[in-house]
């Protein structure tokens, strides 16, 4: 039984490495590299489904496995939403940058009123097309300035305020106990384990 976690960034590699070793044990995990496949899809979605969703159908019929791909982002509200489907693209190239560009933004904007939250949509799909959907999400609010060295992406600037930290202050297994990324995955293990016993 194996599952190719199918995307490039190396951040979401390790999480789902993380949070499947523990979720499904008995299930091998590959990575694009693993299989030998160097490409990248585009994506040109407007929602998160529908950029998940291109991802995994792309994989899955470059590599005949059961893939697990995800489209995630931050909202900011006081943003309107933005930067969402493109977290990774508006401005760039690197999360530093991208994490010095929101507190720019955000500059004018008073610690209660900085909410956010990381969206994801995971999708795992079999080369024969079945598949299956999970979301999860967090709330938190962006930081005065970047804490923390765990994570990856905006995880420096986000702030769980009940607890005081930023989600690059928490272990590992403890941002997937709440982490959008966790939920998504949790919401589906089991019909994942269908998924990758049935091929
Ligand atoms: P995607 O590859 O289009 O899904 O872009 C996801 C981007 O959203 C990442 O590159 C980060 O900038 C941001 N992002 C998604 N999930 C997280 C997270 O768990 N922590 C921090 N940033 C995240």
């Amino acid at each position: 039984m194996q599952l190719l976690i199918a995307t490039n960034n190396a951040g979401k590699v390790r999480e789902y490495q993380e949070i499947l070793q523990e979720l499904l044990p008995e299930v091998k995990l590959l990575t694009l590299r693993d299989a030998g496949i160097d490409y990248e899809v585009e994506e040109t979605g407007e929602t998160f489904e529908e950029n998940a969703h291109l991802k995994a159908t792309e994989y899955a019929a470059r590599s005949g496995m059961t893939v697990i791909a995800d489209d995630s982002g931050l909202e900011v509200a006081a943003l309107g939403g933005f930067p969402g489907v493109k977290s990774v693209r508006w401005t760039g190239p690197t999360a530093e940058d991208r994490n010095r560009e929101l507190l720019k933004l955000l500059a004018d904007t008073p610690p209660e009123a900085r909410a956010a939250r990381f969206v994801c949509v995971t999708v795992c799909r079999a080369p024969d097309g079945r598949e299956v959907v999970g979301y999860g999400e967090v709330g938190g609010r962006i930081g005065l300035e970047p804490r923390g060295t765990n994570g990856f992406g905006y995880d420096p600037l986000f702030l769980l305020p009940e607890r005081g930290v930023t989600m690059a202050e928490l272990p590992p297994h403890e941002k997937h106990a709440i982490s959008h990324r966790g939920r998504a995955a949790h919401a589906i293990a089991p019909r994942i384990a269908e998924l990758v016993q049935q091929e």
